[in-house]
């Protein structure tokens, strides 16, 4: 990580879809899991595992499951719905043990992402925002070339608080040593967690999707800008 720099204005990035490819790192890792120990690692059960994993962390946010169990009871519940117990070799503790070890190592990039922020790492100060495990989400950070390029790192996980909450963006203000939040500009691919989020904490918002997503309707979730991909924000935010 840099060195903290005078009074530069800061730019606080979201990870997963901004970022980072989340949606490749997931797929590799759990059809790595799912192959590791002889079960079908194809299209279909990554999609059942998608779908299982996000009635989960829907309930996390809700807050009425844990991260804990969220880690083993997606896949005790996508082993229950497609391995007969009497075919099965292991438990969901192995394979959810073999899936954050898979998912950890899987950094990669958005197109452009490397570029945006290393040309903003000049006249910005850079701290990045996430939701997500800290298990997994530290070890993506560190093995991509973002890693050095920011000051800080934020994770749901170990705030105990996920975005859009108030918590977890104050947080991240105490991290960045205190700043008006006005000085720090959310930037992420979620209405619902970074820009709804970022506005409430009083940070000017940059919504990252393509431009056949529609406007949001809800002022709550209206970013102050929009970009149709991270390459596009050092030319933003230098205005
Ligand atoms: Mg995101």
């Amino acid at each position: 990580m840099v060195q903290p720099g005078g009074q530069l204005p800061w730019v606080l990035l979201d990870l997963d879809g901004t970022l980072l490819d989340y949606d490749r790192a997931e797929e590799e890792a759990v059809r790595r899991t799912l192959a590791g120990v002889g079960l079908p690692a194809d299209a279909d059960m990554v999609a059942r595992y998608r779908r299982i994993n996000a009635r989960h962390w829907s309930a996390l946010e809700r807050g009425v499951t844990t991260a804990a169990r969220l880690r083993t009871e997606r896949w005790a519940e996508l082993l229950d719905a497609t391995v007969p117990d009497q075919d099965r070799d292991v438990g969901p503790e192995v394979l959810a043990s073999s899936y954050v070890e898979h998912l950890a190592a899987g950094a990669y990039l958005l197109p452009g992402a490397e570029a945006a922020v290393a040309e903003l790492a000049g006249a910005f100060r850079i701290a990045y925002i996430t939701n997500g495990l800290a298990d997994v989400q530290r070890p993506r950070l560190a093995a991509s070339a973002l890693a050095d390029l920011g000051e800080v790192l934020v994770i749901s996980d170990e705030v105990g608080a996920a975005k859009p909450a108030a918590a977890i963006f104050e947080a991240a203000l105490r991290a960045m040593g205190g700043p008006h939040p006005r000085v720090v500009t959310m930037v992420g691919d979620s209405l619902s967690a970074d820009i709804a989020g970022g506005r409430a904490a009083g940070m000017p918002t940059v919504w990252v999707a393509p431009k056949e997503q529609p406007w949001p309707t809800d002022p709550a979730r209206r970013p102050d800008h929009r970009i149709g991909a991270i390459g596009e924000l050092p030319a933003l935010l230098r205005g």
